[in-house]
Order: C-alpha cells, then sequence, then structure tokens
C-alpha cells in the first residue's frame, strides 16, 4: 500500500458544495485533499438557479462575472394557463438596490462546477478523480479515511478533520449516524433540457398551470433552449428508470395545452423528491455539507446554492482554527447556524412546491384560480417583490440568535430604530458609486467604523483606513489586541442618507464582519477593549 497521504481537511465529494469548501480552504491557505468517485465535473445541467448570495461568493473568487457572462439572466416569468398567456412578471431587476447582482441567474450546475474547477488548477490544486472513500474512524485528533483510487489500489489519508460533501447518499453521513428524517412525494417527476420552436421569447419563465401541476420552461444558455419541469399525475405505474423520452413529451404537451416542437433533447431525467435533513451536521471531527446534509424539493432552485453557503460558512471557521488556534468549540457554531437554515429551507421550499404540484383538489382550484390574478397583483407591489428577492437569493439567512453574534445598539439608551443586527448578511449598499463587497475580498474580518465626519465611530481611532492596524493610537492597545489586529482589516466609512437608511441610523457606529461577511459584532460604542472581548470568545476558553 502505498504511504499515508497526510493534510489537515480531507473533502469527500467535488460536487458544488466541495469544490466551493475547496476555493474557500485555498483562499485561508489551508491544506486539504479533495476527493471525488467520478472521473470529472458533472456533465449534467442538474441546478440552473444561481442566487445572489453565491454570486457574492463568486465575485470573492473573481468568478461573478464571468458566471454573470456565461449564464442568462431570467427576465420575468410569464404564466399560462391551456395555452392562453394570463400575465407577465417583470423580473430582471427584482433585487435592485439589495445585491450587486438583483437578479436569478441561469447557468448550469455543470458550468458552475466548472468555473470553480478551474479556479482550483489555476491556484496550483486538483481533485484526486476516481478516488472513493470507502471508511474511515476518527480519534482525539485524526481522522483516517480509507479511500480506493481507479477501483484497485487502496490508500489511507490521515487528516485532522473531514468534511462529507458526498451528495444524497452520503457515505460520511452514513457512517457517523446521522438521523436523516424527512418524507418523499409520491409522484415522479421529470426534467428535460431541449431545444424548442414556438412563439414564446427566450426571456421568460414560463409557467403553465394545470390541475394536477405545473409544466415550467427555463431559459437555458443557448439559442432556444429550455429545461422543462414537470410531473406525471398520481398513480402513475412506471418506475423511474422505466420511462422513455416520448412519454415525457407526451405528458408535457398534455399538460401544458401548447402548440410546441421539441427539435433537440439535450438530457432527461425522472426523479422522485426528497424533503430530508440531518439532525446534526457534525460528529467529531467529521462535518456533513450540502445535500449530504440536507435534500429537499426543486422549488426556488436552492439546492446548490445552499450546499455552497455550507462550505462557506464552514471554511473560515476551520481556517480560524487550523491557522490561528482559534478555541476548536467555534466549529459547533457550523451546525448552530445550519441546521436551522436547513429546517427553514425544507419548510419553505415544501410550501412553494406544494402549491406548484399538491395532489389535492383544493390545491389545485387555488393554483389555476385564485393564484394567477393573485401572483401578478402581489408581485407588482414593490415591498412583496423585495420580500420574495431575499428569501429567493438567501440574502436574508441570518444567525441573530446564534453565539458568534454580538449586538450592543439599542436597549442602553442605544437608538432602538437600528434596522441591521449581529447576525445579518451585511447589507448591500455602494461608496462612492462602488460596491461595497468590492472592499471584502481579502479572507480576514472587517471592521467597518462608520463616521459622519466630526467623529470615527465609537471609541475607536486608526490612524488610517483600510489596513492600519485596528488599535492603532489607542490607549489600551496591548500585546493581545496586536495578536487580533492581524486578523482584521479596517474601513472607515462615510455614514452618508443611504447608509443611514439602510441601517436606521445616523449617529456613527462600528462594525466587526466575519470573513463570510456576516456581522459578528455591531455596536455604538465600540472599544479596542470591547473587540478584544468579541475575539477572546473566539480564542480563548
Ligand atoms: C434535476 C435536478 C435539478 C436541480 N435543480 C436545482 C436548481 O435549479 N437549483 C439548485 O440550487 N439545485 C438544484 N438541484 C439540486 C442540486 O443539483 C444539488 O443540490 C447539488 O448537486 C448538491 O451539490 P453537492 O455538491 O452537495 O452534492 P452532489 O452534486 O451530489 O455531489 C456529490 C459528489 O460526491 C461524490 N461522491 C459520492 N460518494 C462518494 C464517495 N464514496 N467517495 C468520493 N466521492 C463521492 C459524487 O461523485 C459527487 O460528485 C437539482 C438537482 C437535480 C437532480
Amino acid at each position: 500500500m502505498p504511504p499515508t497521504l497526510k493534510t489537515d481537511v480531507i473533502i469527500s465529494g467535488a460536487g458544488p458544495t466541495g469544490l466551493a469548501l475547496a476555493c474557500q480552504l485555498v483562499r485561508y491557505e489551508v491544506d486539504f485533499i479533495i476527493i471525488d468517485k467520478a472521473a470529472g465535473v458533472t456533465p449534467y445541467s442538474k441546478a440552473l438557479g444561481v442566487h445572489a448570495r453565491t454570486l457574492e461568493i463568486y465575485e470573492q473568487l473573481g468568478l461573478a462575472q464571468k458566471a454573470v457572462e456565461q449564464g442568462t439572466i431570467a427576465g420575468k416569468v410569464r404564466l399560462l394557463e391551456r395555452g392562453e398567456v394570463l400575465g407577465q412578471v417583470e423580473l430582471s431587476n427584482i433585487g435592485k438596490g439589495l445585491s450587486a447582482y438583483p437578479f436569478m441567474l441561469v447557468l448550469e450546475q455543470s458550468r458552475n462546477e466548472q468555473l470553480m474547477y478551474d479556479w482550483l488548477k489555476e491556484h496550483g490544486q486538483d481533485v484526486l478523480w476516481q478516488t472513493e472513500l470507502e471508511g474511515f474512524s476518527q480519534d482525539a485528533t485524526t481522522v483516517t479515511a480509507q479511500v480506493k483510487v481507479r477501483s484497485a489500489e487502496s490508500q489511507t489519508i490521515a487528516g485532522k478533520y473531514l468534511v462529507g460533501c458526498d451528495g444524497p447518499h452520503s457515505p460520511v453521513r452514513h457512517a457517523l449516524g446521522l438521523a436523516f428524517e424527512g418524507s418523499t412525494f409520491e409522484r415522479l417527476f421529470y426534467v428535460a433540457d431541449v431545444v424548442i420552436d414556438w412563439k414564446f421569447t427566450h426571456d421568460a419563465l414560463t409557467v403553465c398551470l394545470a390541475p394536477h401541476g405545473v409544466v415550467a420552461f427555463f431559459p437555458m444558455p443557448g439559442e432556444k433552449r429550455w429545461r422543462i419541469v414537470g410531473a406525471f399525475p398520481e398513480g402513475h405505474e412506471k418506475d423511474e428508470h422505466e420511462i422513455l423520452y416520448e412519454e415525457i413529451e407526451a405528458q408535457i404537451k398534455k399538460e401544458a395545452q401548447l402548440e410546441l416542437d421539441i427539435t433537440r433533447v439535450d438530457w432527461f431525467s425522472t426523479y422522485k423528491v426528497h424533503t430530508r435533513h440531518v439532525d446534526k451536521f457534525s460528529a467529531g471531527r467529521c462535518f456533513v455539507a450540502g445535500d449530504a446534509a440536507h435534500i429537499h424539493t426543486p422549488a426556488g432552485g436552492q439546492g446548490m446554492n445552499t450546499g455552497i453557503q455550507d462550505a462557506y460558512n464552514l471554511a473560515w471557521k476551520l481556517a480560524l482554527v487550523l491557522k490561528h488556534s482559534a478555541q476548536p468549540q467555534i466549529l459547533d457554531t457550523y451546525n448552530e447556524e445550519r441546521l436551522p437554515n436547513a429546517k427553514r429551507l425544507t419548510a419553505t421550499t415544501d410550501r412553494m412546491f406544494n402549491l406548484a404540484a399538491g395532489k389535492d383538489w383544493f390545491v389545485g382550484l387555488i393554483r389555476t384560480t385564485i393564484f394567477p390574478p393573485l401572483a401578478k397583483y402581489i408581485l407588482s407591489i414593490e415591498a412583496v417583490r423585495k420580500k420574495f428577492f431575499i428569501l429567493i437569493s438567501q440574502i436574508g439567512i441570518s444567525y441573530r440568535a446564534g453565539s458568534l453574534s454580538l449586538h450592543e445598539i439599542g436597549g442602553n439608551g442605544g437608538d432602538d430604530e437600528f434596522e441591521v443586527k449581529a447576525g445579518d448578511r451585511l447589507p448591500y449598499f455602494e461608496i462612492d458609486g462602488k460596491n461595497i463587497y468590492e472592499r471584502l475580498h481579502t479572507p480576514k474580518f472587517h471592521l467597518l467604523m462608520f463616521s459622519d465626519g466630526a467623529a470615527v465611530g465609537g471609541k475607536l481611532k486608526v490612524s488610517s483606513d483600510d489596513g492600519a492596524g485596528f488599535l492603532g493610537g489607542e490607549k489600551e492597545a496591548n500585546a493581545t489586541e496586536a495578536r487580533y489586529a492581524e486578523l482584521v482589516d479596517c474601513h472607515l466609512i462615510p455614514l452618508d442618507p443611504n447608509v443611514a437608511g439602510i441601517f436606521g441610523t445616523d449617529k456613527p457606529f462600528d462594525l466587526l464582519l466575519r470573513p463570510d461577511n456576516y456581522i459578528g459584532f455591531i455596536s455604538s460604542d465600540m472599544s479596542g477593549n470591547s473587540l478584544s472581548k468579541y475575539f477572546a470568545r473566539l480564542f480563548d476558553q
């Protein structure tokens, strides 16, 4: 047997979740080995929707622009019933002012994976393809994994941590004995990527409402290319693998009641929809992420995006422990933050999915009679459009109740109107016409000091913007604080009326952003001392 390979983090699975984790670990200069039993990135389109939060993460890798150039922006939703257009709702700029990416991008999973894989290779890393995790054991310091290389040779990999990004049938989840409870929809669903000749323009998500469900047509990159998603009625006798494409096309035409000519079929598949999540995202030195931890209905296109964000949440915590000797307990906050999110996600996608595909006669009635006029009206209301975008784009995910969130505004004589809280993602805003996120690409904490010019926020004083030690000039500075200072970049931000409106205060304040651009600590009275206390929670017992 070849000698044992040694690393800090073993990543099992190089789908979107595993690749996203690997990219983040490169940013933090953490040593890892990523394996996958497949021969390369998926050739299948699978997930199509790339949401704003994912694009914000891609931006830090320099991939957002490339993704947007390769994809298609979903311009509108068009509702149809019995072949007649009931209405159209504009979508192209639905999240204006909420993100630098105020839209839903359509870009196949295969291309997302390729983008991340190419990035990894450009940064001197590669996946060990055709390398299958067969088993592993863990003790107080090490995880030892047995892998099979190219279906023959065995190899041992020893790491400090193991992350199972190995999909819905996750061997890591099984070996850890994590529960994966939930349910399975009875009906059989189909998906087909095709070229269609018909009268409709290629810029709208086209949804045909029918008593038994919906047939949805998603415009894909490429001329006249569409993804069609729908379901067979209940009681369909055939099993997942027995269905011929012809049966799918017949079902599409029957349900959609449209004149359409499908001239090419690139890919089709049938599947059962499951909705499940683990009871815990980790056990000992092992973690699960992405589909290994949660699977749900395709409503809202959340799966791939959620996996990428699981990885994003875990990566900086692993880096802090492995590179900066943070307390390993910080890794518990991965479960603390991502498990409630997985629970919310499965519940919300179930509700959306039930409206789209529920078998109940009453749901069918709502779908075909009450929903269409209401949807058009509701989605024309600005506040509702905003809420919808915040939900779908995943920018609204918050960890307010988490132990890494410290909020010192309001209550003690502070400003109760303050709208943004510790645990929230940093709201998007522009300074001098530039996206604030562009200043936050360094993989560090960022201290944002919002000042009206009269005083630097709170009690903090800095010698200059962007990178001057965050306690420069502060009397209380000492060696401990200097230790934390190397983890933080500082930024002075003018508290202009737009920023004041977003945060709900025109008084100076400071916030400490975690490396994943979530607010860790927010205060109108931040001092070097209080910052040190915040860091002490991460580094000292
Ligand atoms: C038809 C369809 C449409 C979808 N549409 C959307 C959508 O619009 N939006 C969205 O966000 N999501 C969508 N999804 C869901 C999305 O595809 C998944 O959520 C996503 O693939 C999860 O990524 P992952 O990396 O967690 O898991 P996977 O993509 O399943 O990757 C797991 C990887 O682990 C590897 N692996 C497994 N076992 C082992 C082992 N023992 N050793 C080594 N490697 C192993 C596999 O080879 C695989 O490469 C869709 C899925 C399908 C099937």
